[in-house]
């Protein structure tokens, strides 16, 4: 289909490839921290989930691909962000 083009992304959990729009982005900006569905960076993509969100290799792949670690802060705001997920 040509027209609007759509931007696919694999989901960091189970690495499966979907359009964007699909997925909850995590963002690491150098100074400013990490950032879900905003900010400029190195980002990383997961399906919009409980299986994926909830992967217990989530929080590890996630530092992976980010190249950064997380404090505590932000995957208990990442689990609240995530909640409702099915
Ligand atoms: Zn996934």
């Amino acid at each position: 289909m040509k027209g609007k083009r759509s931007i696919l992304r694999r989901c960091i959990s189970c690495r499966k490839i979907f359009d964007r729009f699909y997925l909850l982005k995590i963002t690491n900006e150098k100074k400013s921290g990490i950032f879900i569905n905003s900010g400029i960076g190195r980002s990383a993509y997961i399906c919009r989930t409980k299986i994926c969100t909830r992967n217990p290799k989530l929080k590890k792949n996630l530092q992976r691909a980010l190249k950064t670690n997380f404090d505590d802060k932000f995957y208990e705001v990442f689990i609240i962000e995530t909640q409702n997920y099915e």
